[in-house]
């Protein structure tokens, strides 16, 4: 954990994830306010072959941890403006990541939570193939976690 998430600890909730392997680490640190955690079923159709259901909080903070970044998959297909991690030893994708003018965006699978109470999940089914790129980021930058810091060992 950085200093920066560490410092902002004290009035947060600290979530922690990772791949299965534990390859891809992170913590979430997410404001307490309200406790459960907003869940969004993703229609791409990367995320309906994987199941796959994140998270974020615009006033959340990420930081990613990776060993061993040769083990890492960036994946990106349609309109490529996120990266799936992937992890190529147990094929977990744990965060995605968007880059926008510069900074990065994220949002975490929720299936790769470890320390919460599965009962705060608060899920909703969302779609959103028809938006354009520009919405698509204009989107991402309001509602992902703007906060990210990514360390490579
Ligand atoms: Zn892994």
């Amino acid at each position: 954990m950085n200093l920066r998430v560490k410092a902002l600890a004290a009035n947060r909730q600290m979530i922690k994830g990772q791949c299965h392997c534990g390859n891809i680490k992170f913590v979430f640190a997410r404001p307490q306010q309200g406790k459960s955690i907003a869940v969004r079923a993703c229609g791409c159709s990367f995320c309906q072959m994987h199941g796959g259901l994140y998270t974020s909080d615009p006033e959340g903070m990420l930081d990613i941890n990776i060993d061993h970044d040769q083990h890492v998959n960036r994946y990106r297909f349609g309109t490529e403006t996120a990266e799936f991690y992937v992890c190529r030893r147990c094929g977990v994708v744990p965060i995605v990541i968007s880059e926008i003018g510069a900074k990065l965006y994220a949002v975490v699978n929720v299936n790769t939570l470890q320390n919460i109470d599965k009962s705060d999940l608060k899920r909703s089914v969302t779609n959103f193939d028809g938006e354009t790129t520009e919405s698509r980021l204009d989107r991402r930058s309001r509602t992902w976690i703007p906060r990210v810091s990514l360390n490579i060992q």
